[in-house]
């Protein structure tokens, strides 16, 4: 599995993450769509039932209209012949003498003209028809026989009526009479039938010698017509069947009895309708815009969520994973750790954790460019990659710091299997932007539960052991002992006790080694060396907590105090000048010229009597802040030499490019002088190259009489070592001063050279 199973989960748990996270809006545009329809539903709902129930309304107000126009029809008819009823002269004319023409005239056609009624009988006290009249003509006169149908049966219970009340004379509202709906003639009619009575007393009637007066309205094409006109009943008919469509509405009529006489039918204009097309298309387009703007708010919403998704995921992977490598980070490995130990702890196998750490990748980095670091950086991810179980995890922690997490691992022949594949894949040269660089890997081992379950635990031992492994530079990877451990609290302890010494600098001191000129002649300069001597340990060597100080950053004030001792003490010595080591990190820092020159203004000593002796890495380096300071300080008249040369990377003639006043010839070349034919020509070479170019020489670790004599056949400008005298204190060189060996003041380097 490794980093792409792990990247996989990453996205599984982002895919699930936005899944999750897609709910709400898809529940908002759910909820929104269903609001919607709901609107569109209740609304149309509304509108729908608000039409039919006008529809309804108006109906049942129409049919209401109907009737109360047939009741009031009706009793019109019998208001009609009240205004003839109710006289002398009609009762005179009909009961007394039966005035034929006088009927006619005011009873017959009158009716007809002016009230519009089609049939009128005049009937006699026995029911007998005296009179009749069709359509505004008399069409009968003498004396017939009874009315049949509705006409005499309303004459007839007229006369019951009469029998039963008191006639009143003067009151038109109390003239005896008696009306209803039936067919005449076969025609569906209004028929009223009303007793003709005196209106003064001058004319006497006794009760049951009444005449009738019988009027039929039919309801006829005019009458339909009438009713449609004030009524406003469209196509009415009249049917005495059901024929009646959908669309129709219809009003039964009944008689007094109750019996149907038929149906007025008609097609209603309903509110309705037109409601529903008046608001409809508003509404739809309402609801259309309304969806619209929700579609387009939801579209907005989606957009800016997708975006804040995607950034969070990707907020998230940068979070969780290494920019240059894509591989997963400290964090990302703190996590997985945390998974793999909660396992451990429930018993189920162990876990291998590995710190592994590049050798020799600053030199990459200083001889071939950042550039190149990060390509090699990326290369050996991919080849880290290639060499892991599936399963396993790996993380750049940082720098040329990886991680992996082995899980289930069977055994420590698993482990070693791995860090072996590893050290074999590193140790063949990279490929790198078109040159060849070949880097070490070591790695620090840490086994759970052996090692411990608890994740920094586990991983302060992988660094331990990590430790180790470089500290031993052959072995290139380390398993966690208990042993390395306690070295490292010792080494706590050293710390602690190194800071201490700096802040009452009684342990500490500065002796000094001279450094000879070539022909013994004289001292020429003094190097000076730090000293700490332990309490419980005794001396211990600068090698030893020079590195101690630089790893815990004590390297500073260490080094201030050194230069500021030694330039001190030599102010008042009569020697050329005073060498002091400076380490890459101190030559580093931003501000380091400017302590030299108050360290320098504060001893009072002159610049052109300092040395500065730094290293090749301090050389490569190439920052900014190096390279400025070398300027700097020379400008300033410091002399800068190059400490233990030919130990580190560089090339001869990448060095002989840089400003420097004097080179050191490392004593592992001085040491070989006598047994290796190649460490003479190198030594030779390096003088002609350093003349070459104006730089001076000392040779380092001059021990015997014949490196003394060839050194100085070679043209070496100085030396320095046991032969000629170690390094003393600062007592021990003034007592070497008082001796007949102090060279002259003005041997410096550049007569040297010459
Ligand atoms: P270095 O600067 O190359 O100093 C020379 C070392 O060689 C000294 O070791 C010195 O005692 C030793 N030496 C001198 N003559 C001979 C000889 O004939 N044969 C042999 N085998 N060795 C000889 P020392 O004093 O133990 O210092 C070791 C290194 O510690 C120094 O190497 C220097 O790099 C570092 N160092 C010492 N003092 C300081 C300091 O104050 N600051 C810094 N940054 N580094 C220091
Ligand atoms: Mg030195
Ligand atoms: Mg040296």
């Amino acid at each position: 599995m490794g980093p792409s199973f792990l990247i996989g989960a990453l996205r599984r748990s982002n895919a699930t993450g936005e899944l999750r996270n897609a709910h709400p809006l898809r529940a908002l545009a759910l909820g929104s769509v269903l609001t919607l329809i709901l609107t569109a539903i209740l609304v149309t709902g509304v509108v729908l039932w608000s039409a039919s129930r006008s529809d309804e309304v108006t109906k049942e107000w129409r049919l209401q209209l109907v009737s109360d126009a047939l009741t009031s029809r009706l009793q019109k008819i019998s208001t009609d012949q009240e205004s003839v009823a109710d006289w002398d002269e009609a009762v005179v004319n009909t009961r007394d003498v039966f005035n034929r023409e006088w009927v006619d005239v005011n009873l017959g056609v009158w009716m007809y003209d002016y009230f519009k009624h089609d049939r009128v009988y005049i009937l006699n006290a026995q029911n007998r028809v005296l009179y009749a009249m069709a359509d505004g003509k008399e069409t009968f006169v003498g004396e017939g026989g009874k009315p049949d149908g509705l006409v005499g049966a309303l004459a007839t219970s007229l006369r019951q009526q009469i029998a039963t009340t008191q006639p009143l004379v003067g009151a038109k509202k109390h003239i005896p009479r008696t009306h209803d709906l039936g067919f005449v003639e076969g025609r569906p009619a209004l028929v009223s039938v009303m007793a003709l009575v005196p209106h003064s007393g001058a004319v006497s009637q006794e009760r049951g010698t009444e005449s009738l007066i019988a009027s039929v309205r039919f309801l006829d094409a005019s009458f339909l017509t009438e009713m449609s006109d004030a009524y406003v009943l469209n196509g009415v008919r009249f049917t005495r069947t059901n024929d009646i469509a959908p669309d129709e509405q219809s009003y039964t009529f009944k008689n007094d009895a109750g019996e149907t006489i038929g149906r007025f039918v008609w097609k209603p204009r309903l509110p309705g309708a037109k409601i529903l097309s008046d608001v409809l298309p508003v509404l739809a387009i309402g609801l259309f815009f309304i969806g619209l703007a929700i579609t387009f708010l939801i579209q907005g919403l989606r957009r800016t969520y997708t975006e804040l998704v995607t950034s969070e995921a990707q907020a998230r992977h940068l979070a969780l994973h290494d920019a240059l490598t894509g591989l997963p980070n400290r964090a990302f490995l703190n996590d997985r750790l945390d998974e793999a130990l909660t396992d451990v702890k429930k018993g189920h196998g162990q876990i291998a954790l590995m710190f592994l750490d590049l050798d020799r990748f600053k030199q990459v980095n200083d001889t071939l460019g950042h550039a190149a670091g990060d390509a090699l950086i990326r290369e050996l991810a991919a080849n880290l990659n290639i060499t892991l179980r599936p399963g396993d995890a790996l993380a750049r922690m940082g720098g040329d710091e990886f991680a992996i997490i082995m899980h289930d691992v069977a055994d420590r022949t698993e482990v070693e299997e791995l860090c072996l594949d590893i050290v074999s894949a590193v140790s063949r040269p990279f490929d790198i932007l078109g040159n060849s660089a070949m880097v070490g890997i070591s790695i620090g081992v840490a086994m759970a539960p052996e090692a411990g379950v608890d994740r920094s635990e586990l991983a302060r031992k992988a660094d331990i052991a990590l430790y180790q492994a470089k500290k031993n530079g052959t072995q290139r990877f380390q398993f966690f002992t208990e042993e390395m451990s306690a070295d490292v609290q010792q080494r706590r302890t050293l710390e602690c006790e190194l800071r201490d010494a700096l802040d009452a600098p009684g342990q500490l001191e500065i002796v000094y080694q001279p450094i000879y000129s070539a022909d013994l002649a004289g001292i020429s300069s003094v190097e000076a060396l730090a000293r700490w001597h332990h309490p419980r340990l005794g001396a211990i060597s600068p090698i030893v907590f020079i590195a101690l100080a630089e790893e815990c950053g004590l390297i500073d004030r260490l080094g201030d105090w050194v230069l500021r001792q030694a330039c001190t003490t030599a102010r008042t010595w009569d020697v050329g000048t005073v060498a002091v080591n400076v380490s890459p990190t101190q030559f580093r820092q931003k501000d380091f010229a400017e302590r030299v020159f108050a360290i320098l203004n504060e001893s009072g000593l002159s610049p052109n009597r300092l040395e500065i002796e730094i290293t090749e890495s301090t050389l490569l380096d190439g920052s900014d802040s190096s390279t400025r300071g070398l300027k700097v300080l020379r400008e300033a008249g410091i002399k800068i030499a190059l400490d233990d040369f030919g130990t580190g990377y560089s090339s001869l003639s990448y060095l002989m490019r840089l400003e420097v006043d004097r080179i050191k010839i490392d004593k592992s070349f001085v040491r070989h002088l006598g047994d290796s034919a190649q460490s003479c020509s190198i030594v030779q070479a390096i003088v002609t190259m350093a003349h070459a170019v104006g730089v001076a020489v000392t040779a380092e670790g001059v021990e015997t009489g014949d490196q003394q004599e060839f050194l100085s056949r070679v043209g070496c400008n100085n030396l320095q070592g046991y032969l000629l005298s170690p390094p003393v204190s600062a007592l021990g060189l003034v007592e070497l001063f008082g001796s007949k060996k102090i060279p002259p003041r003005e041997r410096d380097i550049g007569s040297a050279v010459a």
